[in-house]
């Protein structure tokens, strides 16, 4: 088995080999087709998230043990399965679930695995797809992804995922209504695609980058601005924006969410960026503003979002091919904004 692993925190990954490893029990055995490049991965070889004013988590004291392997959005094909293994044969291929929980806590008995307290996500917690093979726990994360290809199929792990959970947690919309989408990159672009086939509001997107909103209106985005742009122009739209997902997380941004958002709406922070927020505690009920977070998304939203991209004509984020020893030249080009959709590395 061959491995990009995080070795040193801060540093670039290094290739690793060991043996291939044998299933046991519920597990299976898949050889890795394709592992998306995300983001977090880039934190994940940091070492730490940034929490604002000099704050830090990290992985260490988070219980991350080194080396480790990166990688989170997988697609792959049994090639063998443990003697407790009962609905999965060789050859059966599919969308690796990776938020896995405990299957101890209260959160995992009620099937909410990324609300766990103990969790064994992979590529986070448990060693990830930056390689030729990876464990899966149990049959059931093993998602069977349709017309798709495994290029095309692996982003919607995470990518897809979370833009289609952050979607579902703004209540029904309707079509004189609008949604706000903050960051154009991956997770966002996911946001714009899937969005006319969960809400009837229309989508507005804000980003910095003129290049990131002239896609985006490709994409279907009914107006794009910059920042500063939308707040020149918020009285237009300021009781009808019922929801907002930040997709970048930082003070800004949420800064920017909360002085647009209508009376009622839900502003929905997706983006690990990084910062802390500052917000006058008055308006919160006199605006009646719900805050949520989301983190991913659930193995039930991962099958409802693969139904819903093989039974509906969803445009497909743009993946970019590259082999799996390139991982470091993938992460560095993610990491320099250089990154037009998704790449995906092929062991
Ligand atoms: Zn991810
Ligand atoms: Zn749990």
């Amino acid at each position: 088995m061959k491995s990009y692993q995080v070795t040193e925190f801060g540093k670039p990954l290094e290739f690793r080999a060991y043996d291939i490893p044998t299933p046991k029990d519920e597990e299976l055995l898949v050889r890795i087709m394709a592992c998306g490049v995300c983001h977090s991965d880039l934190h994940l070889a940091d070492g730490f998230f940034d929490l604002g004013n000099g704050k830090r988590i990290t992985l260490a004291d988070r219980g991350t043990k080194l080396p480790f392997t990166p990688g989170h959005e997988i697609t792959g094909e049994v090639i063998s399965v443990g003697k407790d293994v009962t609905n999965t044969s060789i050859g059966d291929k599919g969308i690796v679930f990776p938020w896995i929980g405990c299957q101890k806590c209260l959160a995992c008995k009620n099937q909410n695995e990324t609300l766990c307290e103990n969790p064994k996500f992979l590529g986070a917690r448990l060693n990830g797809g930056y390689s030729t093979h990876i464990i899966v726990p149990h049959e059931r994360y093993l998602v069977p992804y349709g017309k798709l290809n495994p290029f095309q199929a692996a982003p919607y792990a995470c990518s897809g995922l979370t833009a289609y959970s952050a979607l579902k947690k703004i209540p029904k919309t309707t079509s004189d209504e609008f949604i706000v989408i903050i960051g154009a990159g991956g997770v966002g672009t996911n946001g714009i695609l899937l969005s006319p086939h969960i809400h009837n509001a229309q989508i507005i997107v804000v980003d910095n980058d003129s290049s990131k909103r002239d896609l985006a209106k490709t994409n279907g985005a009914k107006y794009c601005f910059s920042p500063e742009e939308i707040l020149e122009k918020s009285s237009l739209f300021n009781s009808k924006i019922s929801g907002i997902i930040d997709f970048v997380g930082n003070e800004n941004t949420s800064n920017l969410g909360l002085t647009i958002i209508k009376k009622g709406g839900t502003f929905v922070i997706v983006g690990l960026y990084g910062g802390s927020l500052s917000i006058s505690l008055p308006l919160i009920p006199m605006r009646s503003i719900n805050i949520r977070g989301s983190y991913v998304g659930e193995l039930r939203e991962l099958i409802e979002l693969v139904e819903l991209i093989n039974s509906k004509n969803v445009r497909l984020l743009n993946v970019t091919k590259q082999k799996l020893n390139s991982a470091n030249d993938a992460m560095n080009k993610l990491r320099n904004g250089e990154v037009d959709g998704r790449i995906v590395l092929e062991p």
